[in-house]
């Protein structure tokens, strides 16, 4: 298949089902930056890829000075930086030099606060200006930045602000009002919340304005002298069971973010780059902000949530030249089909990414008809801070493969033992876990006040990920499944424990297990089991009920699309919910190892 950056637009596909949008190549096409795979690989070392970024005087290491101010005292001051599309049209751009005084005028602003290097400033917001401009301020403070979802309920916000004892939350007025004023008392660690769009003349009680403490700052800021080690960022994600865990990630980690910018999406100076994730997960601020910046490239921001029609448009407007995105949303542009390509012009397009689920083969197929060249499938993880297995630019795509390894990246199929043992499957086609070995730059530091169970995810040299993949005689890894019960649901992933949580606080409901159910456009959809108290019956009232208290607490992304009242819910010995039986049975699957189930709902 190659690359696809030089085909000829073709009409049809083998089954002639897509029309051709595609003009000829007139956009911006250099030369890959990975040509050679294997000579890459061979000669990479981390000391290279450092190289490839300046650091601070006496090895010190900031990711707002390798991402804004490298490009704004290196010549590129004048280049544009962020292009960013409000919702209602309106656009927004700022060079290197506008993106360095910015965010300089917001680490002063958190000074005169008196907040502190090390302390925790938190982000809520859509994907508007001063997001980016207060995550690079705090870097550039010494301060560790935390990105929440702005589509989470009140419960998922509260939870990670009280772990993550946030000091300062950049907010909207709008968010603030809805899910966070109600909080305030829970969370008296919280000192400070700026309002973006808040105004001096209106204020709410008890916040900033951004304008009023921002704006007036100086720009010229004398950088906080961070180490390599010190930590730049605190993402949560879902695990099984328990709280949510707080991968904490250092400045050492941009030397990945970089480096994984330039081999496996390809970037260069010149491109117009266009990250769809949100930043409040860590796709949005590794791709979304560090990567395309480091890159230098011009980063385009798009604030509005999908639409076909508005994407195209941005794609085509913009001229676009790299995009990275994800397969909920390439499925449901598959799905609106080939009337909604019409009259595109894409040619400035010349690379394809994809993360964060299972990218089906035939999304590649299709992209290959609709824009000409496939779409590069690619997987990492929260953990990991940045991309670690790819398809390239330069390498034929397997369509349905994540690819292979990055340079400097070794990654294994294993197999662990019942005394936690871990051995190589060296046999190609075999399945087992993906494991990583230890020692690259964004590998997470820790989980935030959770040692031990950070220590569980190593055996030896090698992390394990959680993933079950196997790799064939070429090197390709292909993804299998979850080692464990969470759910990845429109790419973001769920952690069951946090919606049976939400749904055993309403008073009706005496167990709950949730499970992730296959999907066509979401991957998986979230699915309740209930079973109820003495004294209520289930009805479709009932169900309404819970429905809307889930969605109330959690937000509609992470609550369950569906409830099923169940009379008892299958349980280990010790009361543990077996998730893993409830969803074999919904989706009449063998049921396994059934040995510690005790009682049951049958
Ligand atoms: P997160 O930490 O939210 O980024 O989610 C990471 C998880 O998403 C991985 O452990 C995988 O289960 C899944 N994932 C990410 N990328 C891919 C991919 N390319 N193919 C299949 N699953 C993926």
């Amino acid at each position: 298949m190659g690359d696809g950056r030089h085909s000829d637009a073709t009409n049809t596909t083998d089954n002639g089902q897509y029309a051709v949008i595609v003009k000829d190549a007139a956009g911006f096409a250099p030369p890959p930056n990975l040509l050679d795979y294997e000579a890459v690989c061979d000669r990479f070392s981390w000391d290279a890829a450092r190289a490839m970024l300046e650091g601070l005087p006496d090895g010190g290491r900031n990711i707002a000075y390798e991402a804004v101010d490298r490009h704004a005292a290196g010549g590129r001051g004048g280049h544009e930086a962020l292009r960013l599309i409000a919702a209602d049209g309106s656009r927004r751009s700022l060079s290197y030099a506008a993106l360095r005084d910015a965010s300089c005028r917001f680490a002063h602003a958190l000074a005169a606060l008196g907040v502190a290097p090390g302390e925790r400033v938190f982000v809520l917001c859509g994907r508007v200006c001063e997001l980016y401009v207060a995550v690079l301020g705090a870097f550039r403070a010494g301060c560790t930045v935390c990105p929440l979802f702005s589509a989470f309920g009140p419960e998922p916000i509260a939870t990670r602000m009280e772990l993550g004892d946030a000091r300062v939350l950049v907010t909207t007025r709008a968010l603030y009002r809805r899910k966070i004023a109600a909080l305030r008392e829970r969370l008296p660690g919280l000192r400070h919340v700026i309002l973006t769009d808040g105004s001096t003349t209106e204020a709410e009680p008890d916040t900033h304005a951004w304008d009023g403490i921002v704006e007036s700052q100086s720009a010229d800021y004398v950088l906080h002298p961070t180490r390599p080690e010190d930590i730049a960022l605190l993402h949560f994600t879902s695990g099984t069971t328990g709280r949510p865990k707080g991968a904490l990630h250092a400045h050492e980690a941009v030397v990945t973010h970089h480096m994984t910018g330039h081999y496996a999406l390809d970037l260069h100076a010149e491109d117009i780059f266009w990250c769809t994730a949100d930043p409040g997960w860590v796709t949005g601020m590794s791709y979304g902000i560090i990567a395309p910046l480091t890159n230098g490239v011009t980063n385009v921001v798009v604030e509005s949530e999908f639409d076909a029609a508005t994407w195209y448009g941005v794609l085509e407007r913009e001229r676009v030249s790299v995009w990275y995105t994800a397969p909920t949303a390439i499925r449901m542009l598959m799905k609106l089909g080939t009337e909604a390509l019409a009259g595109y012009d894409f040619s400035a397009l010349r690379f394809l990414a994809s993360v964060g689920e299972p990218l089906n083969p035939e999304a590649v197929v299709w992209s290959n008809a609709a824009f000409g060249m496939p779409f590069h499938d690619n997987w990492w993880q929260t953990e990991t801070g940045g991309i670690m297995i790819a398809n390239y630019c330069a390498l034929d795509v397997k369509p349905g493969s994540m690819g292979r390894p990055l340079p400097g990246i070794d990654a294994a199929i294993v197999s662990r033992g019942e005394d936690g043992t871990v051995t190589v499957i060296e046999q190609a086609d075999e399945e087992g876990e993906l494991a990583l070995r230890r020692g690259w730059p964004s590998m997470m530091r820790d989980y935030l006040n959770e040692h031990a169970r950070y220590e569980r995810c190593f055996e030896g040299e090698w992390y394990l990920t959680g993933d079950l993949a196997r790799r064939d005689a070429d090197g390709y890894y292909w993804f299998v499944g979850r080692a464990d019960d969470v759910i990845k649901s429109a790419g973001h992933l769920i952690g069951p424990f946090e919606v049976e949580s939400a749904l055993m606080e309403h008073a009706a409901v005496a167990e709950a297990g949730v499970i992730g159910i296959p999907d066509a456009v979401a991957g998986e959809q979230v699915k309740a089991f209930v079973a109820l108290k003495p004294g209520y019956t289930a009805s479709r009232e009932l169900n309404r009920a819970l429905l809307g208290h889930a969605r109330k607490r959690l937000g509609a992304a992470v609550a369950p699309k569906t409830i099923e009242f169940r009379d008892n819910l299958p349980k280990t010995r010790s009361g543990k919910i077996m998730r893993r039986l409830l969803k074999a049975r919904e989706l009449g699957l063998p049921e396994g190892d059934i040995s510690t189930l005790e009682s049951d709902e049958h």
